[in-house]
């Protein structure tokens, strides 16, 4: 699965992909309720029987299903009425039962099961009674007598309602151009789902074929996992039969039907490769057709193994909670991460649909042909599609240097390792909000730059072999994280589990100190960082740790420059130096997954030897790395402040990201009476790029400027208040206005942020009118996103009321009130407005809403509303599962202590700057 964009806010750098991930999946009202089911009922166990048959109190985990019964294939047929939004379903299920048993237990929620028969090789047919354990999310099946080991086959037939959740199988809706709405049906199954659309064994590692047939109106038409096998009219309804799946997880299984159009299919090697969108979309289907062959081509090619499907669709649809989900052979996106206008989207805009188209072809093999055995090891799909995204954009566009990008996810994910109440890499799951809660940085963008890291230490040529390794021994099956470190370990000859274990198992990571002793040598040690470095009652306090650290150091002596790799496993390591060192630099290229702290002397060097000399990796990593010691209290704010100065004259889009983070983390804390103070600060930092940029791109200019271009201008226009901005950015407004061409397109957004910032009511109605009649999805959603910049009180108000009034969709909802909460003018009021309407958004929302509002509360940088923020939470006992919640709370206690610790000295600084 790839997560939605949200938008930027909180102290830390965030990916584009990662902004909400520091929030949590809701929820709670579905699953708070998941008491141990085994008390539900009890059932008198045969003498003799294995304990894990059933259900009976303290049998089995409450939400895994026992081993002895083994499905291998579904014969599926579903009968969705998208006029009543319900659907009808049968399935036959053929099973392997290894042990005699009469009891079957299997997965079904929201479903009503009509009948459930069980037949035997034999011609034994036995009617079982029904039993649906609603809070188990289970259903279970007596049998009248006890049945024999063998082969089974089970028929069950259902109904159930394609819901407005977002997930299972479920209604969206779509306006056509005559503005009338019509209704489609899709699938959302990741990551336990799948049974509120067919009863089954939920769990990914009862991986079956799937045999699929869907019974539609003859007007519309529908998409599955495979090739359409036959086609009929059967009572006046279209019957599609599709072809037998490889044998795969449930929650891989998907259905989309409606008035969908599709681009002819092309053929990649093997395989017809088509876009589907709603009506009258088809024109903003040729970016993401162009990454998704290059991208099947690329990994065809590395993992050395065909693509696994007969087919591949890929799919817009109009509602979609997350941003786009790996089906097999129809992988479905939300229409922003699928669907882009070349033209006049911005590189960002592009980048992002490349990069998940991309990163959910990986998932076709790492994911879908090789499966983690349970949610755990999520890491193991999500940390590779998102590495090997970068690698597959990278070698289709080389000029993006993507890369060089990477350090922003890379810092999103150090951005919440930091915390005390960060988790490992993988990490125990049990109930589903827990699985949910795992779709989270530290899976993703933790997990990718570790791999980086590794891949890099390796090599990438080995790397690659040891995951061909990887996929040939477990096709069609499962794996742990042992499995692929057993291959990259005989493919490399290294100890790699003995590497990678610490930065799969443990939490944090390390911060390493570099200082020059007493006899001259260099002195490197390591500790886990930690933004608290007091004792909070919030978390305990880190154990010490070690990790092994794959280092790569540079060494500049008498003029000359010389790399050296280094395996660091003690806490202290101690590296002679020539006795003419100039200069050196720690994690030299930025692969490294840990932060550097030079002592004063290594520091002065450094910089005396000029920053402007360091790649853009080290460049990002010495800026993000002081801003982190800053907060963390380790580097003064002063000397970080300074050393901003230094970088007045930067290019680079990445490394002024985290500068111009690093800004709006101050805006946040700053006082009413000090914010000019601070936004003469931000102009006098940013003036020399953006008069040097100016407001059009040059001929040759990279797409790196162009965007680095819009960024700066939109921080000059709002965090530094510019006036001449603001009024150059209203007058380009009307030239856009009349002619969508005459603005580049990367300045665009940051003119539309800049008049949101310091608009009015008119130009409020204008921008919600120019969101309801956007022709692409990106122009839909910056100026959706528009509403949630002004300033005035009334206008907040009316952004926050669109949130709940059904007129915003509620995959985008969420967002919006988290992006109010990031206006600093709007965040009280956004904050005022989730207590009083949490309940209504919790039922509205999918799982995920609530938390991505709750990534917002970082914002309420005060004492007093953070206090607030705590009450609210403690007296609602809200659990949004796994850490998610903890780590919002103790990144508002970071922002919150950095303002009490540095208020004083930052209102010094900026008075003096003046
Ligand atoms: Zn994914």
């Amino acid at each position: 699965m790839r997560q939605s964009v949200g938008r930027r806010h909180a102290f830390k750098i965030l990916a584009k992909q990662a902004s909400f991930l520091l929030a949590l999946p809701v929820a709670q009202t579905l699953f708070s309720a998941l008491a141990p089911a085994g008390a539900a009922t009890t059932t008198i166990r045969p003498k003799g029987e294995e304990m894990n048959l059933d259900d009976s109190p303290g049998s089995v985990d409450p939400y895994r299903l026992p081993r002895h019964i083994i499905p291998h294939r579904y014969e599926l047929r579903l009968e969705p009425d998208l006029a009543t939004a319900t659907f009808a379903g049968r399935e036959t299920i053929a099973l392997t039962i290894t042990q005699a048993t009469s009891v079957i237990l299997l997965n079904a929620v929201d479903l009503t099961i009509l009948s459930a028969l069980l037949e035997g090789a034999s011609r034994t047919r036995l009617e079982a009674t029904i039993e649906l354990q609603e809070s188990a999310q289970r259903c279970r099946l007596t049998l009248p007598q006890p049945i024999a080991p063998g082969e089974w086959r089970l028929h069950l037939t259902f109904q159930g309602k394609l819901n407005d959740q977002l997930r299972g199988f479920y209604r969206s809706t779509y306006k056509d151009a005559a503005g009338i709405t019509h209704t489609m049906a899709a699938t959302q199954f990741e990551a336990t789902d799948a049974r509120r659309a067919f009863p089954c064994w939920d769990e990914p590692d009862f991986k079956a074929v799937f045999a699929t047939t869907l019974v539609i109106d003859p007007r519309l038409t529908a998409v599955s996992n495979t090739a359409v096998a036959s086609e009929s009219i059967e009572a006046g309804k279209k019957v599609l039969r599709f072809a037998d799946s490889i044998k795969m997880s449930t929650y891989l299984a998907a259905f989309v039907v409606g008035k969908i159009e599709a681009t002819p299919p092309v053929l990649v090697g093997k395989t017809p490769l088509r876009l589907w969108t709603v009506p009258g979309k088809q024109p903003l289907t040729s970016f993401g057709h162009e990454i998704a062959v290059a991208s099947l081509k690329f990994f065809e090619d590395y993992y050395g193994i065909p693509y696994p499907g007969d087919k591949l669709d890929l799919l817009a649809i109009t509602d979609f909670a997350s941003g786009a989900m790996e089906n097999l052979g129809a992988i479905t996106f939300r229409e922003t991460a699928l669907l882009v206008d070349r033209q006049s989207a911005t590189h960002g805009e592009l980048e992002r649909v490349a990069d998940v188209v991309a990163h959910e072809n990986a998932h076709m093999w790492f994911g879908d042909l090789v499966t983690m055995s349970w949610w755990n090891g999520l890491w193991l799909n999500e940390a590779f599609a998102t590495f090997m995204e970068m690698l597959a954009v990278d070698a289709w566009k080389p000029e993006w240097k993507r890369w060089e990008a990477f350090g922003t996810a890379r810092a999103a994910a150090f951005a919440v390792d930091g915390l005390r109440s960060t988790r490992p890499i993988e990490y125990p799951v049990q109930a589903p909000k827990d699985a949910e809660a795992m779709f989270d940085v530290l899976t993703y963008e933790k997990g990718a730059s570790v791999l980086r890291m590794l891949e890099q230490h390796i090599g990438p040529r080995v790397f690659r072999d040891g995951v061909r390794d990887y996929l040939d021994a477990h096709a069609y099956g499962n794996a742990d994280t042992k499995d692929l470190w057993v291959s990259l370990g005989k493919i490399a000859r290294q100890p790699v589990p003995e590497l990678m274990d610490s930065w799969i198992f443990q939490s944090g990571f390390p911060l390493i100190t570099a200082e020059i002793n007493q006899s001259g040598r260099l002195v490197l040690s390591q500790q886990r960082f930690s933004y608290l470095t007091n004792p909070s009652p919030l978390t305990p306090h880190p154990s010490p740790a070690t990790w092994q650290i794959p280092l790569q150091i540079r060494i500049t002596a008498g003029g000359k420059t010389s790399s050296s790799r280094l395996l660091l496993t003690e806490k202290d390591t101690t590296v002679p130096l020539p006795h003419d060192w100039e200069s050196i630099l720690v994690n030299e290229e930025g692969h490294g997954f840990y932060r550097v702290r030079y002592g004063q002397d290594l520091m002065d060097r450094l910089l005396k030897a000029g920053v402007e000399r360091l790649a853009v990796t080290e460049r990002f990593n010495l800026i993000n790395d002081a801003w982190a010691t800053t907060i963390a209290g380790l580097m003064p704010l002063t000397d970080y402040l300074d050393l901003t100065a230094r970088f007045t004259t930067e290019q680079d889009k990445n490394v002024w990201a985290v500068i111009l983070d690093s800004f709006s983390f101050l805006n946040r804390i700053v006082t009413v009476e000090d914010r000019p103070m601070l936004e003469a600060f931000v102009r006098s930092r940013l003036s020399p790029a953006v008069t040097s940029l100016g407001w059009v791109p040059r001929s040759g200019e990279s797409e790196g400027t162009k965007q680095l271009r819009g960024e700066l201008i939109a921080a000059q226009g709002k965090l530094g208040n510019d006036p001449a901005i603001q009024q150059r950015a209203a007058e380009l407004y009307g030239a856009y206005r009349l002619n969508a061409t005459a603005v580049d397109p990367n300045v665009v957004p940051s003119i539309v942020a800049i008049l949101a910032h310091t608009g009015d009511a008119p130009r409020y109605d204008e921008f919600h009118d120019r969101f309801r009649t956007a022709v692409t999805p990106q122009e839909e959603r910056r100026y959706l996103f528009s509403l949630a910049a002004f300033q005035p009180k009334a206008l907040v108000e009316r952004t926050l009321a669109r949130t709940i009034s059904g007129e915003i969709r509620t995959q985008d909802a969420p967002f919006l009130v988290s992006a109010v909460m990031g206006n600093v003018y709007g965040r009280e009021l956004a904050w005022d407005f989730v207590k009083t309407n949490w309940e209504k958004m919790d039922q509205l929302f999918p799982k995920q809403g609530m938390r991505r509002i709750c990534s917002g509360i970082s914002n309420l940088a005060t004492p007093e509303l953070e206090r607030d923020v705590r009450t609210f939470f403690e007296s609602r006992k809200v659990d949004l599962g796994g850490k998610t919640l903890d780590q919002n709370f103790e990144q508002l206690r970071i922002i919150v202590a950095v303002r009490e610790r540095d208020s004083r000295t930052l209102r010094t600084y900026l008075a003096r700057s003046r």
